[in-house]
């Protein structure tokens, strides 16, 4: 990874702190080695087991298992991610629009009054919430401005798992 998409990537995190997705799904070697490294999985219905987000994994902004980091997340790459490979928008620009994104995330976590866990947590409670309408209308709006812009600049077709 270039030094530009590695610094943009450091200044976001989005993808692994729960704010864009809940969970990454796993192949069952991988699930056999993140539970042999002390990672806590989920397993669905179905019995496949999942990496829940945020990430148990994820230290500050950084994977402590990037190395043997699971293939969907190897696979993963944003929109903004594209467009700074493709030369589309700057370093600058591109951090520019991850600021407006964790602006937006933080109007939301100010709503649910919950920054433990910091911002992926705080979305999935709003989410939640919102999915129970016991959502306060303000929040409600908030929430659905930085789920439209994430889903514009982040998320768009290529998601992770939901
Ligand atoms: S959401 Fe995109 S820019 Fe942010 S860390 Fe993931 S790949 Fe990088
Ligand atoms: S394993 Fe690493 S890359 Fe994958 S979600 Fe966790 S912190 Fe992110």
């Amino acid at each position: 990874m270039s030094s530009a998409l590695s610094t943009l990537c450091l200044h976001c995190g989005m993808c692994c702190d729960g704010t864009l997705f809940t969970q990454v799904p796993l192949r069952p070697p991988e699930a056999e080695a993140l539970r042999q490294r002390g990672l806590s999985l989920a397993v669905k219905e179905d019995g496949t087991a999942v990496l829940p987000q945020r990430c148990a994994a994820l230290e500050g902004l950084c994977c402590t298992v990037y190395e043997e980091r699971p293939e969907a997340c190897r696979r993963y790459r944003c929109q903004l991610f594209n467009a700074l490979a493709e030369g589309e928008v700057s370093l600058e620009e591109a951090k520019g629009v991850v600021d407006t994104a964790h602006a937006k995330v933080d109007a939301v976590v100010g709503g649910v009054g919950s920054a433990e866990g910091g911002r992926g947590p705080a979305m999935r409670q709003a989410r939640v919430a919102a999915a129970s309408l016991t959502l306060a209308p303000e929040t409600r709006e908030s929430l659905a401005h930085a789920e439209v812009y994430l889903d514009q600049h982040f998320r768009g077709r290529f998601r992770r798992s939901g």
